[in-house]
């Protein structure tokens, strides 16, 4: 396997004798035309002869050899940290960005509320689910296009960008139309019919770490969504499936740094979803930014007792003032 990069200015001519080439020598190509260049991953074994040929071609930028069944993922592909902006606000590179929430919209009120907390404390995205992917089909599922409407009201009142998570590839359109970022959940993050569908739209993709996906396969997720043209994705740790029952998943903290060597994709963490336990939240949200988490998830609630869904794990207001207070004493500390 191999990824041939174009020049910029490459014509549909230099493109084409690529892809002749490519298929004559009996490989399959992937044509990914991204903003900038057109980027070809050529799939198959043999490495040698092709190499050769393709290099020479007119518009050819560079051929790079890889064994790793992820290409547009890998670092090797993209050396430079991907920074997406999003109404203003940057992701990934050398900032930390902190998207906080309630894990459920759950009435005007409540959003409104969370929301201007949100941004007191200096957050800069907020979160909340409309459509929820419940593990019981007799729990709240969220108030669907309703929860969408409000999160762009609040959207309105403060400014903050806001993100929510498309459960059906039949929604994805839907969800775009109000969402600035789209989340596809851990349970959700090896549907490939979702992922090829938020790969078609053009707006940023936050998606999360299956909680039984090793580190391969969920760098394969996020391929599925960039080899259909969507390159603004955002990677999120939140915890993976482990004997351990004290904490609802397993933070999987080597994941942030080790992720960050094998792509150039932002890489966050979810400290909520991970432990599942208020208490254990802030440390945990502590320990993924020293380890070089590029931002943070986090759900926050102003009577969690009341919350529709995952109360356990949401902080409250003056929690999070202190939080975010101690995140940039460490980041500053860390980042200099
Ligand atoms: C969420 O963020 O609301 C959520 C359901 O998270 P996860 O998919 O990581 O469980
Ligand atoms: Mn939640």
């Amino acid at each position: 396997m191999m990824i041939v990069v174009m020049e910029k200015n490459a014509s549909i001519q230099n493109i084409s004798s690529v892809l002749q080439i490519v298929e004559e020598c009996g490989f399959t190509p992937h044509v990914s035309k991204g903003e900038e260049r057109t980027v070809i991953g050529v799939m198959g074994d043999e490495r040698g002869l092709i190499t050769e040929k393709v290099q020479t071609l007119k518009g050819v930028e560079k051929v790079i050899p890889t064994s790793k069944p992820y290409k547009l993922v890998s670092r090797e592909w993209k050396q430079e940290n991907t920074v997406i902006n999003v109404r203003g606000v940057a992701i990934g590179g050398s900032t930390l960005t902190l998207i906080a929430g309630p894990c459920s919209v759950e009435n005007e009120e409540q959003i409104l509320e969370i929301a201007a907390t949100v941004k007191e404390a200096g957050c800069h995205i907020l979160r909340g689910g409309a459509f929820k992917p419940r593990t019981s089909p007799y729990s709240f599922q969220g108030l669907g296009e309703q929860g969408l409407e409000l999160l762009a009201l609040a959207r309105e009142k403060t400014g903050l960008p806001v993100i929510t998570e498309v459960v059906n590839p039949n929604q994805v359109e839907l969800v775009a139309q109000y969402a600035d970022i789209l989340q596809i959940g851990a349970r959700n993050s090896q549907n490939f019919a979702l992922l090829q569908e938020v790969g078609k739209i053009n707006k940023p993709v936050m998606l999360k770490r299956g909680m039984m996906s090793n580190l391969e396969e969920y760098l394969m997720c996020a391929e599925y969504i960039m080899a259909n043209g969507n390159y603004d994705v955002i990677l999120c740790e939140r915890g993976i499936r482990t004997f351990e029952t004290y904490t609802r998943n397993t933070m999987d903290i080597s994941a942030i740094p080790l992720i960050k060597q094998l792509s150039h994709l932002p890489v966050f963490a979810d400290p909520s979803h991970a432990t599942g336990k208020r208490s254990l939240v802030p440390p945990v949200a502590k320990a993924a930014v020293a380890a070089g988490a590029d931002g943070l998830m986090i759900e926050v609630h102003h009577h969690p007792e009341n919350a529709l869904s995952d109360g356990a794990q949401a902080i409250l207001p003056n929690e999070l003032y202190k939080l975010v207070r101690d995140i940039r004493a460490l980041s500053d500390a860390i980042r200099r």
